[in-house]
């Protein structure tokens, strides 16, 4: 995954993107994602959590926090579990104390953290920064950084 700018005409190509950083993910990595609401975050994630073999729902952690997925019977990929946590009703940084936040980071081999603006400096330095911008009708920029 380099950094850069990658343009998404439609929600289609924004579930290839997800299933093409799926397939060269590394075990441990930390992603973090920003947009406002309706940027593409969700849709980006589901496809990753997807397209390493979670065959159930996706669901949304905005009022759970976080969401884990077991996906071990995937072949081919080192991910073994997925933790998906949105921190856009976190009140305080020090919630994530209350999470078991460091914990759960060890234990999961991709985390996926949606706001993390909301952590403040309690959350690790990512692997990997996802920012999804507007453009006009259905365009999206996404654009990839590593902090
Ligand atoms: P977020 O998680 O950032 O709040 P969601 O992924 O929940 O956003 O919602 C994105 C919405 O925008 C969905 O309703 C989706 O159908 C729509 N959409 C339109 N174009 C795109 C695109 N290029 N990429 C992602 N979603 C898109």
């Amino acid at each position: 995954i380099h950094e850069g700018v990658r343009d998404i005409a439609d929600e289609t190509s924004m579930q290839l993107l997800g299933e093409k950083l799926a397939s060269c993910v590394p075990k441990g990595a930390l992603w973090t994602l920003s947009g406002e609401l309706g940027a593409g975050k969700s849709v980006l994630v589901r496809s990753v959590i997807h397209a390493l073999g979670y065959k159930g729902r996706v669901k949304s952690p905005t009022y759970t926090l976080i969401e884990t997925y077991d996906v071990s019977a995937q072949l081919g990929s080192a991910i073994n579990n997925i933790a998906h946590l949105d921190l856009y009703r976190l009140q305080d940084p020090a919630e994530l104390d209350y999470l078991g936040f460091d914990d759960l980071i060890r234990e999961h081999d991709l985390v996926m953290i949606e706001w993390p603006e909301q952590g403040g400096d309690r959350l690790p330095r990512a692997d990997l920064h996802i920012s999804i911008t507007y453009g006009v009708e259905d365009r999206r920029q996404v654009v990839f950084s590593i902090p």
